[in-house]
């Protein structure tokens, strides 16, 4: 099942919506009725549920939702899509993001240090 059918994430999309606060997995269980491979890689994937008592690490094959534009990037206007992701992409794409959050974050800072130095001097 590669590529994802983009039609079907846009109504998987909507059909979540409209369920008003559904649990997250709710979500996760309705892309998995139609998807079995990660929309980034398409490597297979599959529904991991957690064993209760200790944390274990994720296996890098557990389903996961994922965000096909960053949160912290989003231009206006952008529409933001939910899709089926491996874990792995997953933790892959966070880091690549908190990595530019980061780096945009401190350019902001330096950046209104320089024009409070520029207003005083
Ligand atoms: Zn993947």
């Amino acid at each position: 099942m590669w590529p994802h059918d983009e039609g079907k994430i846009g109504l998987i999309n909507e059909w979540w919506k409209s369920q008003g606060r559904a649990p997250y997995r709710a979500l996760k269980l309705k892309f998995l009725e139609h998807f079995d491979t990660c929309y980034w890689c398409s490597d297979p994937v599959i529904d991991y549920v957690p064993p209760l008592g200790e944390p274990q690490k994720v296996p890098d094959n557990a389903a996961t939702v994922d965000h096909t534009v960053s949160r912290f990037f989003r231009e206006k206007g952008t529409r933001v899509k939910k899709v089926l992701a491996c874990n792995k992409c997953n933790q892959r794409r966070a880091r690549e993001e908190n990595k530019l959050y980061t780096t945009a974050h401190n350019e902001r800072k330096a950046n209104l240090r320089r024009s409070v130095e520029t207003d005083t001097g």
